[in-house]
């Protein structure tokens, strides 16, 4: 392919950005990277009524954090094409509507919007499907195909209020090839004159879109199954204008984990999970989402989630990074079949990738977690701690959460291990221990365990006699890794007072 791909993603700033939007600027960015092209960022902002204050920054903040960065557009250089949210180039689309009125590709029409809606309605009631204004029904209609030049002039000039519809050619076949679905086929007759240009001087997204599209020399656009039935609308408009028009490849739609239909945000807080990519407070109603970054979610398994569903490599990798995903991706590896949400096997790559983080990367994580909570630790252990709680954690804050009484010391004791492993001779034996443990100059792993084993020894015990009390009386638990290692990072002195201190309570 030449490296002149130039894709967009293009949001309306109607509220925070589905997971689902994220992944539509996933794959138009991994497009352009894999073929040296640009990757654009556009506001359509066309429908004032639907603008939500702040959804602009959420998109910018989102994308950024997932490493999705434009490279033109808003967010991105900005010279050349701009402006780049739709709104400030409000000015531009007029001409284009003209451009089409005065090839006799669109017309203007003055049906109110009541008159349209007695109309749909008297329709509904005959029992007829959807009433359409289209090549049959214009003719009955009140525009300037229907009423003469000098009425549709003086109408204008008294300032009545009218938009601009497409005029679609009666019974024709508009087809193209979409990368992903094929040939796409529909007649004309059954689609609608749809409005390009409103009554408030604004473009409709159709029209704004095509002529920003050209404008801005897009070559593939790549949009989510719900922007389908638009298509042929688009493909037709093209047509109109007598532009070139870009390569189609519609995405399939992200499923709910358990059934049929679109994932939607009820579906994230009925099982338990976000369906942003971060935190999402509206401003305007104070109303709350939460995000994968604040849940822990790390930017690059969030964002080798979102590749997988609806693409696959065409081999068994699973684990990439978005360098990996840039090399990987194909649009011809994505499905047309809906991808089912599967939020356990999201986890499962923050997962991954936390283990495979090294021992400093990884303290980094866990000195976050202490300093959140206010916690006090020794420095030079965190890289020895956080590795070892690494095991068992998905999420940063696991690696606090799962080694807790490494910081601070057990308030209860596990009522199950203490049932079946603290015995009567459990306390003698641990200050024993205690003991031996006191006259270790240097307190390291390795002698803490040459001293325990001595003990072990000389007094013929086995392990097991020993070994859970012992890690019961530091920890509280029954389980967890290696206690040698738990003692060294205690510290001699903690580990002293925790045994006491258990001897005490447990008699
Ligand atoms: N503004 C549309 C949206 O919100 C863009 C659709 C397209 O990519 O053409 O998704």
């Amino acid at each position: 392919m030449s490296s002149n791909v130039r894709v967009r993603f293009a949001p309306s700033p109607t509220g925070p950005l589905h997971i689902g939007g994220v992944r539509t600027a996933l794959y138009n960015y991994l497009f352009a990277k894999k073929h040296g092209g640009d990757f654009l960022l556009r506001i359509e902002d066309t429908d004032q009524t639907r603008f939500v204050p702040g959804a602009e920054q959420y998109i910018i903040e989102a994308l950024a954090w997932c490493g999705i960065s434009p490279d033109e557009g808003i967010g991105g250089e900005t010279i050349g094409n701009g402006p780049y949210r739709q709104s400030e180039r409000k000015s531009l689309y007029r001409k284009y509507v003209d451009q089409l009125l005065a090839v006799d590709k669109a017309y203007i029409a003055f049906d109110t919007s009541e008159e349209l809606n007695t109309l749909r309605q008297m329709a509904k009631d005959a029992g007829a499907t959807n009433w359409q204004y289209n090549y049959i029904t214009r003719g009955n209609m009140k525009n300037s195909l229907t009423l003469p030049k000098e009425e549709v002039k003086a109408k204008i000039e008294a300032g009545a209020s009218y938009v601009v519809r497409i005029k679609l050619p009666r019974d024709h076949e508009v087809r193209f090839e979409d990368t992903i679905r094929g040939w796409v086929s529909v007649n004309t007759n059954n689609m609608d004159d749809k409005v390009l240009y409103k009554a408030d001087g604004m473009p409709t997204y159709h029209l704004a879109n095509i002529v920003d599209d050209h404008l801005m020399g897009i070559t593939h656009v790549i949009r989510g199954e719900e922007w389908l039935p638009s298509a042929p609308l688009h493909v037709m408009l093209y047509e109109a204008f007598g532009w070139e028009r870009p390569v189609f490849a519609h995405l399939p739609l992200l499923l709910k984990p358990d059934g049929p239909g679109k994932l939607s945000k009820r579906d994230g807080d009925r099982l338990g999970f976000p369906v942003f990519p971060i935190n999402w407070s509206n401003p305007e109603t104070g109303e709350t989402a939460s995000g994968y970054r604040e849940l822990g979610f790390f930017p690059s398994p969030f964002v080798n989630m979102l590749a997988l569903l609806g693409w696959n490599p065409g081999t068994e990798q699973e684990v990439f990074n978005l360098q990996g995903l840039i090399e990987a991706f194909d649009l011809s590896k994505v499905s047309k079949s809906g991808a089912k949400f599967d939020f356990e096997k999201g986890k499962w790559f923050n997962q991954q990738y936390l283990r495979a983080l090294s021992e400093s990367e990884l303290a980094v994580e866990l000195k976050k977690a202490l300093d959140k909570e206010g916690l006090s630790y020794n420095e030079a252990h965190l890289g020895k701690i956080a590795t070892m709680m690494s095991e068992r954690a998905t999420f940063p804050q696991d690696l606090l959460a799962e080694g807790r009484y490494l910081f601070i010391p057990p308030a209860t004791y596990d009522e199950k291990t203490r049932n079946k492993r603290w015995g009567k001779d459990s306390a003698g034996m641990l200050q024993d221990l205690a003991a031996r443990f006191e006259t270790i100059p240097d307190f390291t792993e390795t002698n803490i365990e040459a001293a325990f084993k001595g003990y072990l020894a000389e007094k013929e015990l086995g392990f097991g006699k020993v070994g859970p009390s012992f890690r019961l009386a530091l920890t509280g638990r029954g389980l967890g890794p290696s206690m040698f290692t738990i003692c060294e990072v205690l510290g001699k002195q903690e580990v002293l007072s925790r045994i006491a201190k258990a001897v005490e309570i447990l008699g």
